[in-house]
Order: structure tokens, then C-alpha cells, then sequence
């Protein structure tokens, strides 16, 4: 019996030194944010008339109906917390990633490397979520420096259903095309992130250059897809959690918003 004892106790001491032996940086982590069961973090029952108004709401964000908006209600932050916290978000990006899917697997490829996926970054492939969780879940503006500085770190988790839609189109033949808000000195950050979360094998990342900066994101996205085109790329689909992301010109034939009720970008 105290040999059985020692032997567990070995077995425990060895687990917990080959956990600390790992570079946990260096491994794919999945978007699971851990939400205290005591404190002030802890959460709170949404008035179900509360509730009710920020439903409306937040169906008329993700329909485009309100156009722009800066913060959210003030009466919303937890009712934002709890759902980009909660299985409701995450559904949502499974059904919209795996409809994605369906859609890729009935287009037929020319196959000659012109049949283009686009992705947006942020709150697409990227979560920010550990930032906002910071940041009063989008009832704060927009602090540009320190968004800045939480994208240096390169520390954002991948989305994970947008990681097996992305996974599919590859196999699937398709060419996987980056396009984000983000700027060209991110790009060393952004593309160690992307690949610490598990993303590899884009045929380009596109970043905003000196002369892309103060245009909206609609005309930025517009301008980057029509240049593709021009090189005989076919734009087939696009997946972006901004109205901005998927709309203008030279837009794809499908296109896949993903939820987003923290911030908007016009
Ligand atoms: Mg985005």
C-alpha cells in the first residue's frame, strides 16, 4: 500500500513537471474564456425585459439596420458578456462556418489556382475576446493604443470553427486570401499569431500599406478584391464578422458574416 502511495505521488510530481516543461505559447489554443463562479466577474441575471431590448438589438446590429453605431447600450454589457461567453456565440460561428462549407463543397473548381477564399482576421480567425473581456465587451470606445498593443503580443486565440472551415478549403483546393484592417508594421505579429493558432498556408496577407490608411474599410476591402480580380483571381467566397468586410464592390459569390456585437466597422 505505501509502495502504491509513493508510485501515485511520483506519477503526480512527473505530470506536473512535463506540464511546466511545455511552451504552452507554442500550442493551438482553443477559445475557452474561464468565467469565474464568485466575484464581481460573476455572472448576473439579465432582466428579461433587458434582455428582450438587447435580443432586438442585437439582431439589428448583425442585419446591418444599424448603421454605424460606436459603443453599445450601456445596458447591454452584460448581456453582450454573457453571449460572446456563452454557447450562443459559438453556435452561431458553427453554423455560419459549416453553411460556408456546404456552399464550398458545391462550387466546382477550375483548378487552376485562381479560385480564391477570403478571410478577414479579427473576431474571423482571431478572437480578441481575451481583450475585450478587458475592455467592457465593447460598452468602451475604441482605445487604439491599447488594441495595438494586445496585437503585438500575438497571443489571440483562433476561432475555432473558422479554423476548420479554413482547414476544409485548403483541402478543398481553394487559394486562402488574408485580408484585414490591420497594418503593415502588425505584420510580424499578425503572422506569428496566425500560425501559433493553428492557420498556415495563406497565399497572401494583406494589410493596410501608408496610402490605405484613413479609407473606410468598405473602399480598403473593395479596392484590395478588385486588384485580385484584375490578376484573374475568382473570388469565390468571403468570410468576415463586418458588413465592411463583405460588401462594395468585386464582392465574392458567397458571402459568410459571422456575429459580432462588440464593435462595428464601417
Ligand atoms: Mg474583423
Amino acid at each position: 500500500m505505501t509502495f502504491l502511495r509513493f508510485f501515485c505521488f511520483f506519477c503526480l510530481i512527473s505530470l506536473a513537471f512535463a506540464h511546466e516543461a511545455f511552451d504552452s505559447h507554442l500550442l493551438l489554443k482553443p477559445l475557452v474564456l474561464e468565467v469565474p463562479e464568485s466575484g464581481e466577474n460573476q455572472l448576473k441575471e439579465v432582466d428579461g425585459e433587458i434582455r428582450l431590448r438587447c435580443d432586438s438589438w442585437r439582431f439589428n446590429v448583425e442585419a446591418n439596420n444599424l448603421n454605424p453605431w460606436r459603443t453599445i447600450p450601456k445596458n447591454c454589457t452584460e448581456y453582450v458578456k454573457q453571449y460572446v461567453t456563452g454557447r450562443a456565440y459559438q453556435l452561431e460561428l458553427k453554423i455560419a462556418s459549416n453553411e460556408a462549407g456546404i456552399f464550398a463543397k458545391s462550387v466546382k473548381l477550375v483548378g487552376d489556382g485562381k479560385d480564391v477564399w477570403i478571410f478577414d482576421i479579427d473576431e474571423t480567425l482571431l478572437s480578441n475576446l481575451p481583450y475585450y473581456t478587458e475592455h467592457g465587451y465593447g460598452s468602451e470606445g475604441f482605445k487604439a493604443d491599447e488594441f495595438d498593443s494586445w496585437v503585438q503580443m500575438g497571443t489571440a486565440p483562433a476561432i475555432q470553427p473558422s479554423l476548420e472551415l479554413y482547414k476544409e478549403l485548403l483541402d478543398l483546393g481553394f487559394k486562402v486570401v488574408l485580408l484585414t484592417g490591420r497594418s503593415e508594421y502588425q505584420r510580424e505579429a499578425t503572422t506569428q499569431n496566425l500560425i501559433n493558432a493553428g492557420f498556415n498556408d495563406w497565399d497572401r496577407l494583406i494589410l493596410r500599406r501608408d496610402d490605405d490608411h484613413g479609407k473606410p474599410a468598405v473602399l480598403y476591402k473593395s479596392e484590395k478584391r478588385s486588384e485580385m480580380e484584375n490578376e484573374g483571381f475568382r473570388i469565390i467566397g468571403n468570410s468576415g464578422d463586418q458588413w465592411s468586410d463583405l460588401l462594395g464592390t468585386s464582392i465574392s459569390i458567397r458571402s459568410f458574416k459571422l456575429p459580432n456585437p462588440m464593435y462595428y466597422i464601417s
